[in-house]
């Protein structure tokens, strides 16, 4: 699903942001990154993205190699890819429903499919009862909740998290994390940027951890001991 060989990311020249860093991720898999502030975290799941360009280095993602991909199949790579951001980045004048909705619609899905399957995943996260709602009436977690409906909408083969518990109460984190997981048990790749200590080691899933642009360790069922 994600092969990066030998990826280096320089924003200016000298310090990399990601320094040779090697990695596989299976079809399938729930991977977790974590690492200090600025050890490269981000920049892995931008360039996973497309969002950046790597300095040198290979970045393969279901098949699709970045250096060599015409730019007009990019919005067919997006499309397989969801995002889940910290600050849940939702359109504050759009309700839940819509907020989904728009995801869909960005992929011009027929109208019939749409509705049923925004339905479907807001049911999925436990939302099907707010529809109407606003971004602003909803609690935290329960507007996370939101983006990773809209994160699924689309049926990614890969879905991004970037701290999506970093700004979440540790009950409601827990349910975010069990929202992925169940994601991923039903075929979703999954990576989250976590700094979530407790939740890593409760999961039990594999840990990979940077350190100042390099892979630092990487173990299958792994903990997160900084
Ligand atoms: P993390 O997400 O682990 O905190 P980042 O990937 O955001 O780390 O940052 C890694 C390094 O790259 C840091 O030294 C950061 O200052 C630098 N960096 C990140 N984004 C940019 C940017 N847009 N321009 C220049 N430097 C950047
Ligand atoms: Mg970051």
């Amino acid at each position: 699903m994600i092969i990066l060989d030998n990826v280096t990311k320089e924003y200016k020249q000298g310090h990399p942001a990601l320094d040779r860093v090697s990695l596989h991720v299976h079809k399938g898999e729930f991977v977790f990154v974590v690492g200090k502030s600025g050890s490269g975290k981000t920049t892995l799941m931008r360039l996973l993205l497309k969002e950046i360009e790597p300095t040198s280095g290979r970045i393969i993602v279901n098949g699709y190699d970045y250096a060599k991909i015409k730019s007009r199949k990019i919005p067919y790579l997006r499309r397989q890819i969801g995002f889940v951001f910290q600050d849940f980045r939702l359109l504050q004048d759009r309700n839940i429903y819509d907020n989904v909705a728009f995801a869909q619609k960005v992929v011009e899905a027929p109208n019939r499919h749409m509705k049923r399957q925004v339905l479907n995943v807001l049911d999925l996260v436990g939302l099907a009862d707010r529809l109407k709602a606003f971004p602003g009436e909803l609690s935290g977690g329960e507007q996370q909740r939101v983006a990773i409906a809209r994160a699924m909408v689309n049926h990614p083969l890969l879905l991004l998290a970037d701290e999506p518990t970093g700004n979440l109460d540790p009950v409601t984190a827990r349910e975010i994390m069990d929202l992925l997981d169940q994601v991923q048990k039903r075929g979703t790749t999954v990576v989250t940027v976590t700094h979530n200590k407790d939740l890593v080691n409760a999961m039990g899933r594999r840990v990979i951890s940077l350190e100042d642009g390099r892979i630092e360790q990487d173990e299958a069922r792994g903990s997160y001991d900084i």
